[in-house]
């Protein structure tokens, strides 16, 4: 619900962007992808930017751009690269849309990027923020961004109760930036209303003191900035125990999978895999070198970490035991599904950060 605008008189439009420009004029943040209209370099800053923070997005963002300084290198990598350069960013789908995008830029369209936000929205892993963002900032089109930053800022001002993650939350809150955006050049309103929200209307302890709209912003007159924006569905996350098996081959091999299902570490290889339900684990391991090689082989196996590892996933946590598993022979067969990899090539798998910080734990 947005209050009586007869008890308060809500900012318009047209004054909220012009109190924004103004604030950025004094507020520049400085950002390598800033002074850039290229967008091959918006858009690569964009996806790397979903879901990830600033300081942990810049080292990749100025590695990408030096390893694939353009297109065409980009579409040319196959996805182990790019996966591997994306490796400890998650929300690996982030990655593999990078690929299929960059391909169809530079096979259908020259290497050129589509300018309309229309013909962007169409192309892999462009959603409605990141097309907002490449045709605002490359090419001025007049079409708000509005990411968690932006529905906050305006739910505050407008001292809005509606969740922000309902259609009716949002359009209220699209409306009214689609009509401030009309009164200033695009790019400038998108990096200004960012940088705002980023920096100065923050999700705890927002700078209301030295704020352009205190005067009129409507959760800070009301004294509810910490309850907006009002969310309505928190995420679930299930519990999920795992235990990996690290293979010791003839000395030399180890054996990873890559993943073929449709899942968040699809392309990505992980070691063999174990219910953590297997009370009996010697003879789980026993039953799955007999899948895995078509034999009875022997083995030692000992623990190799004390405490599980955790990661946490939007929907999941996962406690991952692990275990190395000691084979003196190589065997003849190998299930199709795996690969025999020798030991010192591992780094050059992608692989999700849980079986990364394993590896940087035991000293690989
Ligand atoms: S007054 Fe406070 S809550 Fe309102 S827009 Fe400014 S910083 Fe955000």
């Amino acid at each position: 619900m947005i209050l009586d605008s007869k008890i308060y008189d809500l900012l318009q439009p047209k004054q909220f962007a012009a109190l924004l420009l103004a604030w950025s004029r004094q507020n520049v943040r400085d950002l390598p992808w800033k002074a850039d209209r290229d967008p091959y370099k918006i858009w690569l800053s964009e996806i790397i930017l979903q879901q990830t923070r600033v300081q942990q997005g810049m080292p990749y963002y100025l590695r990408f751009i030096k390893t694939y300084p353009d297109i065409h290198t980009l579409a040319s990598a196959s996805e182990n690269q790019i996966i591997k350069s994306w490796e400890g960013l998650g929300y690996y789908t982030r990655a593999r849309n990078l690929h299929k995008a960059a391909k169809i830029v530079s096979d259908q369209y020259n290497g050129i990027f589509p300018q309309k936000y229309t013909d962007l929205l169409a192309l892999p892993g462009i959603g409605p923020y990141s097309a907002a963002a490449i045709a605002s900032f490359a090419y001025d089109e007049a079409v708000p961004v509005i990411d968690g930053n932006v529905l906050r800022v305006i739910a505050r001002l407008l001292g809005s109760e509606l969740p922000i993650d309902t259609q009716a939350g949002k359009n209220l809150i699209q409306t009214y930036v689609e009509a401030a955006i009309l009164e200033a050049q695009p790019s400038l309103f998108n990096q200004a209303i960012m940088d705002f929200g980023a920096t100065h209307c923050k999700p705890i302890a927002p700078l209301c003191d030295q704020c352009p709209f205190a005067e009129k912003c409507v959760a800070r007159l009301q004294r509810k900035t910490a309850l907006i924006p009002i969310k309505k569905q928190k995420i679930k996350k299930t519990l999920r125990h795992v235990v990996y098996l690290e293979f010791y081959i003839a000395e030399k091999y180890t054996l990873l999978q890559r993943q073929n299902t449709d899942d968040i570490w699809k392309g990505m290889y992980l070691f063999p895999v174990l219910a953590a339900a297997n009370n009996d684990l010697v003879t789980a391991v026993k039953k799955m070198i007999f899948e895995l090689f078509g034999e009875n082989l022997a083995f030692n196996i000992h623990k190799a970490l004390e405490k599980p590892l955790k990661q946490i996933l939007t929907h999941r946590v996962i406690y991952a035991d692990f275990y190395q598993v000691y084979m003196k022979t190589k065997p003849q067969k190998i299930n199709k599904n795996f690969n025999l990899v020798e030991r010192v090539k591992i780094q050059n798998f992608a692989m999700p950060k849980i079986l990364t910080n394993y590896l940087k734990l035991i000293n690989h």
